[in-house]
């Protein structure tokens, strides 16, 4: 089945067009600054061919997502550089959706009642909801009849319990506003503690940690192949630090720098999530290539910040472990887990206690493409393992498997 899989952010549109019968990305692409200056807005279009390896690139009239919806299908039906002869050659889209709040702990088939229900959860993902909403309705313009599913960053945490996702505030703040934990990257953490159950041979009995660290990093507690706690909150601020989040603090700490700065609700907000961090520590970078380069010219605050990550994904290791009695196995993945050894090596390093036997040596040899690659020493009770993520093929995959139901 071909599916396309849709990441529709504010004034981005990125796609990837999966054959999945033989499980190989066809095409992919990104539509950009979409819609920034209203109708008159110039975006641009890059798309790329994976089996001719041809290339698209435009700049065109692009006033808001339908428009751009229909520029990649213009580009994937394409004579030259296209992959498919026509539109119904394209059996379902599948979309990348950051929040589905309480109202979904699974990927869904696009109906009246789950677009109410995704509109809920505007006040949780206020930044990227209304983009995902603009995504899929451009999908329906230009593919009517093409079945969409929703595939939810949080859908995998839903299995947290209470006192996992509660927060110390009064109940009836939870129940009037939702405020509670949800979580992200549970795709990502489901992609990667499955290829990691395979190893295991197991699911019943097993206890994972998945550390996804990126420019947003999240760790997940992983019990019988289900999430028991995860470190992002109500929002992606919370758990390590990340590229320019500040990641766990005092919530004291906001009220105060707020009177000290002069900051109102929603700059303190921009300021957690854009001068943190990485960026913040060290005063060089986001990016953990910048950081480990500074480190080498002898920056202290970059080589701070780098050990801020090591030690508190080691505490997360530690804590998750006593919150599912034991652990089996810690999986490494995103830009910075996967090509980072540095990191790797902070954060397993001292956990003998638990069971781990790091393998240092196999931590700097991974090879380039990456891929599966366990790091610990044999007989080493706890497996470490580096597994790069694939977000996008669960998309692909749970859309063609929900698509598929509806066709018997
Ligand atoms: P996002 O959260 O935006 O998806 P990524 O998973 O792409 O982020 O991770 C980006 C981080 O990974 C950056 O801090 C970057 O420095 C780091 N990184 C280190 N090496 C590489 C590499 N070879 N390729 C991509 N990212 C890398």
């Amino acid at each position: 089945m071909n599916v396309l899989v849709v990441n529709a952010g504010s004034s981005s549109l990125k796609y990837q067009l999966f054959d999945t019968t033989k499980n190989v990305v066809v095409a992919k692409g990104l539509c950009e600054r979409i819609g920034i200056e209203g109708e008159s807005t110039i975006g641009a279009i890059s798309h790329k061919n994976l089996i001719t390896e041809k290339e698209h690139k435009a700049n065109l009239p692009m006033p808001n997502h339908t428009v751009a919806t229909k520029y990649v299908v213009d580009a994937l039906v394409n004579a030259e550089y296209g992959c498919v002869k026509s539109m119904s050659e394209i059996e379902a889209v599948g979309h990348r959706i950051v929040h589905g709040g309480a109202y979904f702990s699974e990927s869904v088939l696009l109906t009246d009642d789950v677009l109410a229900k995704l509109e809920l959860c505007r006040d949780l993902a206020p930044l990227h909801t209304p983009a995902h909403i603009q995504g899929i309705q451009g999908c329906l313009e230009v593919m009517p009849d093409v079945p969409q599913v929703l595939v939810f960053d949080t859908a995998f945490h839903q299995t947290m319990a209470p006192e996992a996702y509660m927060y110390g505030v009064p109940y009836e703040v939870y129940e009037k506003y939702a405020v509670r934990r949800y979580g992200a990257h549970g795709t990502s953490h489901r992609y990667v503690a499955g290829e990691m159950l395979k190893v295991l041979g197991k699911t019943e009995g097993t206890k994972v940690v998945t550390c996804h660290l990126g420019n947003g990093s999240s760790i997940s507690a992983v019990k019988d192949g289900k999430v028991v706690d995860t470190s992002m909150g109500f929002t992606p601020l919370a758990g390590v630090l990340m590229g320019t989040r500040c990641g766990d603090m005092d919530p004291a700490v906001v009220p105060f720098i707020m009177n000290k700065e002069g900051l109102t609700p929603d700059e303190m907000n921009n300021y957690m999530n854009k001068k943190c961090g990485f960026l913040g520590i060290s005063g060089v970078s986001s990016d953990c290539r910048d950081i480990e380069a500074a480190i080498a010219d002898g920056n202290a605050r970059a080589k701070l910040a780098l050990d801020m990550l090591g030690y508190q994904i080691k505490k997360f290791i530690g804590a998750y472990s006593a919150a599912m009695g034991g652990l089996d196995a810690i999986v490494f993945t995103a830009g910075i887990g996967e090509n980072t050894p540095s990191i790797r090596a902070m954060a397993c390093e001292g956990l003998e206690y638990l069971g781990v036997e790091f393998d240092n040596e196999a931590n700097y040899a991974v090879q380039r493409p990456i891929k599966t690659t366990c790091l610990s020493k044999d007989g080493s009770r706890v497996k470490i393992y580096l597994i790069p993520t694939n977000e996008e093929l669960v998309i692909a995959s749970d859309t063609e498997k929900i698509v598929s139901e509806l066709k018997k």
